[in-house]
């Protein structure tokens, strides 16, 4: 979904192993850099803490202006067509539709949260831009103060303070990060709204929506009026968050006119919705359908070894596979800094990376209600123990304990949703390994950020390509029905162990970050809320089947695609005309297809690429020659080092 929380996790762990050689290299963390200093009040109240009071529409007009006083152009001109219903009901139809709207709750990063100054105004970076507050707001300039002591570190190869300053200097550096003990933010910020539906946006807002979750076949359909977009702070409070998208539902309902909506909880956003169906359970009655697509319905492994503070330290992660694994086996960078950590001895690289984590658990990890989100609740207890020692952060354990609740209730909770009425959907992503900073990653399969059993609500699989044993039998299957195959063809996934045997619909193949590319998905999320003819898994096998393969069309039906068929066929040469028809034809055959061919995938985007370079309309493929050679060698150099000098810093004794 996005590349950021790859950030967030590399950041957590290499940090300190960029830093150490580089010295600035954190810059290429995408950090913020903050130009003024600025005070730490809390946030200003956003339009949902009004918008339960807004009674017409031009009082909910009044507030989206001064929301946002740029963008009352677009939204009057809309306004004045919308505004023929009465009583606040923005949408044509006034809510007698067959389509009940739809409210998206994006994942991790997918909500813009900007950082306010003394005036409440966004604060500029030196280039003018807003500065945006995730993944980090780091002040980098203090970074620059490490570079003497390591350097003298380095000569003397003695840690001499280094790590302690390290860390002095990282806590500094990521002060208007913080979580303060409240579980709140102490930077000044603001989460940009959408408090409207999506036709009510923007040209720039709706094309922000759309390229976030690209969903418009969904709206294409009901009508931009009955699409909604929450957003909340990804490092906020859970609880606060909970309760703003408590209010915004009653908001869409108001303003659409329908008594049901549909909520689509993604990702991170699959956490506000567990702790919505405990702290409010009255809202069964409000919903229609529940479509979870990659849900943290009981956090992410990955995040738990975090909170745990188990990290893939043993040496052969830390000096041979784990920064390779995470910047891609064709990435030469990862072996190159297997080869240049040594130049820090062993002890004080575990030292900094202890010291490193401990500054990150003081700003953001023991605080930030969001993330506890993630953690999973056969983790919670110890993590609680080790985070909240001493009886630090009583209010912030607190929270944390009512999460914890509504992770130990959220089946119950989403079955008790069923029997109200309540259509409950899953879409799950397997067989991408877990990223390998923790230990966790070795034994779960998952979609890269979500381990399996989490995401699936409970469902059974065998590790990343490794099919269930031949003596497998279902432990206290939900499903029983003699006449149902629940297990996938590769034979990896048993779905009818999971909660929603009959409405979990799963993606082979398919990494997390990936899944808002993945068009089959969205056209399975549109299938799902504008129409009722798919109930189940079984209702259309040969569109929708419940076990099906991920692919990543994004950029070939948003921007190749187009392209192409932009062409005028009759300025090119008759048999490039004809490869380019045949290449659209064939990309557009395999686009229609949703049962997903993997291989036929791979050929029709090859086709209509080397149709593109054929016209000149596409680059070929650049030769990465000097890319290929450096990670041959480095891999080799790095390998033949872990094999014979073994794990530790050039300085290190044998056997250190
Ligand atoms: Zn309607
Ligand atoms: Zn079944």
């Amino acid at each position: 979904m996005t590349k950021a929380i790859k950030k967030i996790l590399a950041l957590s762990l290499s940090l300190a192993m960029l830093l150490s050689f580089t010295g600035i290299n954190a810059g290429q963390v995408e950090a913020n850099v903050v130009a003024a200093e600025l005070k730490t009040e809390s946030s200003a109240p956003t339009v949902l803490d009004f918008a339960h009071s807004v009674s017409s529409f031009e009082e909910a007009a009044k507030i989206l202006q001064a929301q946002d006083p740029g963008q009352d152009k677009a939204f009057e001109l809309e306004s004045a067509e919308l505004g023929k219903n009465t009583d606040g009901v923005l949408t044509q139809c006034g809510g007698d539709c067959a389509h009940a709207p739809s409210i998206i709750i994006p994942g991790i990063g997918q909500s813009d949260v900007f950082l306010l100054d003394e005036n409440n105004e966004r604060a500029k970076d030196k280039d003018g831009k807003d500065i945006n507050a995730f993944p980090l707001l780091i002040d980098i300039e203090y970074l620059f103060l490490l570079i003497v002591p390591m350097v003298k570190m380095l000569v003397t190869q003695k840690d001499n303070g280094f790590t302690d300053l390290a860390a002095k200097i990282l806590k500094k550096s990521l002060a208007k990060t913080q979580i303060d003990d409240k579980g709140q933010p102490v930077s000044n910020l603001e989460v940009k709204t959408y408090p409207s539906s999506v036709a009510t946006c923007t040209p720039k807002e709706r094309e922000r929506v759309f390229n976030t979750i690209p969903i418009s076949s969904y709206s294409d359909i009901v009508g931009e009026d009955h699409l909604y977009f929450f957003t909340y702070n990804s490092f906020g409070n859970n609880l606060d968050e909970t309760e703003n998208l408590y209010n915004f539902i009653q908001t869409v309902k108001r303003e659409t006119g329908h008594d049901k909506i549909n909520i689509v909880p993604i990702s991170l956003g699959s956490t506000l919705a567990v702790s919505l169906f405990e702290n409010y359970p009255q809202v069964s009655d409000d919903l229609n359908k529940v479509v979870f697509i990659v849900p943290a319905i009981d956090g992410s492994c990955l995040v738990g070894d975090l909170y745990k503070g188990q990290l893939s330290t043993d040496d052969e992660s830390l000096y041979k596979t784990m920064l390779p694994e995470l910047l891609g086996a064709d990435d030469y960078t990862g072996y190159l800094i297997n080869i240049l950590i040594r130049i820090i001895p062993k002890q004080i690289l575990h030292d900094l990376l202890d010291k490193v984590l401990g500054v990150l658990n003081d700003i953001l990890v023991r605080n930030c209600t969001m993330i506890w989100g993630l953690v999973p609740s056969a983790d919670y207890e110890e993590a609680a123990q080790k985070l909240f020692a001493d009886g630090q952060s009583p209010l912030v354990k607190a929270q944390t304990e009512n999460y914890y609740q509504a992770q130990l209730n959220a089946h119950d909770n989403i079955l008790k949703l069923v029997e109200d009425g309540v259509q409950v959907f899953n879409v799950v992503d397997y067989n991408h390994p877990i990223y390998p900073f923790v230990p966790s990653s070795k034994n779960n399969n998952g979609d890269g950020l979500i381990h399996f059993d989490s995401e699936s609500m409970g469902a059974t699989a065998g590790y990343v390509d490794s099919p269930l044993p031949s003596d497998y039998t279902p432990k206290n299957p939900r499903c029983t029905d003699p006449s149902h195959n629940h297990i996938s063809p590769d034979g990896i996934v048993d779905a009818s162990t999971g909660l929603l045997p009959e409405t979990t619909f799963y993606f082979y193949n398919q990494d997390h970050e990936g899944t808002g590319r993945n068009d089959v998905i969205m056209k399975l999320a549109t299938e799902l809320l504008a129409y009722d003819n798919l109930q189940d898994v079984h209702s259309m096998p040969n569109r929708f089947p419940q076990f099906n393969v991920g692919r990543e069309t994004k950029g070939l039906m948003n921007d190749r695609l187009p392209k192409a068929k932009q062409v005028d066929q009759s300025l090119l040469a008759p048999e490039d005309a004809a490869q380019l028809q045949a290449a659209i034809e064939r990309a557009e055959a395999m686009l229609a297809d949703t049962v997903v061919d993997y291989q036929e995938f791979l050929a029709a985007e090859n086709d209509l690429n080397q149709a593109l370079i054929q016209i000149g309309l596409r680059n070929p493929p650049e030769d990465k020659k000097f890319e290929k050679y450096a990670q041959a060698v480095l891999k080799f150099v790095s390998d033949v080092l872990y094999q014979y000098w073994g794990p530790r810093g050039y300085s290190d004794k044998r056997g250190a």
